[in-house]
């Protein structure tokens, strides 16, 4: 098995504030997480500029350098400019100084890959559920997870799982997933006992936020919204630059709230629900119909293209729908920054324009004036980057804002 790689000597939690009483280790480990935190943020950085960045002394600077740098997680490239004396050595955090097994159990297929620590996706894998849920969904992740580690360069930090449901992220529980049939079910736990390193469980909606927040804006806005349209509906939300899960870790799920007059059974067992009328899943069950060769999310995206009769419209109705939804959360929140995530990006400038007008009709037009509505920056492997962006917040304190 892969060695087990946080922060050399450090804790498995994340440092988000120092305690008053901090031992020796807990600031070592916090300070540590603040310089690979700066280096993450903003690389290349010279020993001097993360001092001045950090607060902490050169002195100190240096010596955590040092030990970050032997346990691989820092490397060297070379010298910058000088400003006068010696050119200084710029460091920044070692892509592959880590890396970490992601996984994506949130569309049709369950998707799986191997990240590092600058979020690249270095192997990716997609099995296809085929009607699985329950035990033999369980299986599927083993199986997965045992595929990439046969090739998977230690040392492994983890394993980051996104999950679509209410999940309780602080023990690793799927506590509901309706397209899985999982109900408590501790996966995370399972596969910490199984493979032997840190795992952590998240929704997959609440991982696309961590994706885009850890690996692609910048400057990191403080607020942010991620609706992820695929087989389901649902929104990860960046409140004060901390993800939001809610009392009962059930924030952002957008696609189990009914809208309008519709009626539409929906597989949570409610009448009418967001998810029945804008997925994939529902987009493709509505075309169907119309076009027999729309039997999955690529060939309806062909037929759009293809300018088929019928289903520009249906698409358009969908976006509608979503964008009142989108509208109602930026007028609940007044979060500044939307993006929209999934396969449905395949649909292009005329859905996303559908989503915008109605997002802006139905909210305050103050608001709705500062709103952008975009898409997001990846689509296939935003779930796997950000489920294990999160293990790398947990093991090493990388990608919230703090
Ligand atoms: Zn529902």
């Amino acid at each position: 098995m892969a060695a087990v790689g946080g922060v050399p000597g450090g804790m498995s939690a994340r440092a988000t504030m120092l305690p008053e009483k901090a031992t020796h280790r807990q600031t070592r480990t916090f300070n540590q997480q603040l310089v690979l935190r700066a280096l993450h943020d903003h690389s290349p950085l010279s020993r001097a500029d993360l001092a001045r960045l950090t607060g902490l002394t050169r002195t100190s600077v240096g010596d955590l350098v040092r030990t970050l740098i032997d346990s691989g997680l820092l490397e060297e490239i070379g010298r910058g400019r000088s400003s006068g004396g010696k050119s200084p050595i710029l460091l920044r955090v070692a892509p592959d100084g880590r890396h970490v097994i992601g996984l994506d159990l949130g569309g049709v297929q369950f998707g799986a890959g191997v990240v590092n620590l600058h979020g690249e996706v270095l192997r990716s894998i997609r099995q296809p559920l085929e009607g699985r849920d329950g035990n033999a969904a369980v299986e599927l992740v083993l199986q997965l997870v045992e595929i990439l580690l046969a090739d998977v360069r230690p040392p492994l930090l983890g394993i980051g799982v996104g999950v679509p449901g209410v999940i309780d992220t602080s023990t690793g529980t799927v506590r509901w997933s309706v397209s899985l049939d999982w109900a408590d079910l501790r996966l995370g736990p399972l596969l910490e006992q199984r493979f032997g390193v840190p795992v952590v469980v998240a929704n997959d909606s609440h991982a696309a936020a961590l994706a885009e927040l850890t690996f692609f804006r910048r400057p990191r806005p403080n607020n942010l919204i991620v609706i992820k349209v695929a087989r389901g509906v649902g929104a990860g939300i960046i409140l004060n630059g901390e993800l939001f899960q809610g009392d009962g870790h059930g924030a952002g799920e957008l696609g189990h709230i009914s809208v309008g007059s519709a009626t539409a059974p929906c597989r949570c067992g409610g009448k009418g629900c967001l998810e029945t009328l804008a997925s994939m899943s529902a987009l493709v069950d509505a075309a169907g119909p119309i076009e027999p060769s729309v039997i999955d999310d690529s060939s309806l995206v062909a037929a759009l293209h293809a300018g088929v009769p019928g289903i520009r419209r249906i698409v358009l109705d969908a976006a509608r729908e979503l964008g009142i939804a989108v509208g109602w959360m930026t007028g609940v929140l007044n979060v500044r920054h939307v993006l929209l995530v999934g396969p449905v990006a395949a649909f292009g400038d005329a859905w996303l324009s559908e989503v915008r007008h109605f997002a802006r009709s139905s909210v305050l037009p103050m608001l709705a004036q500062d709103t952008q509505i975009e898409f997001g920056n990846v689509h296939d492997d935003v779930v796997v980057l950000g489920a294990s962006a999160l293990l790398m917040e947990q093991q090493l304190g990388l990608a919230l804002v703090r």
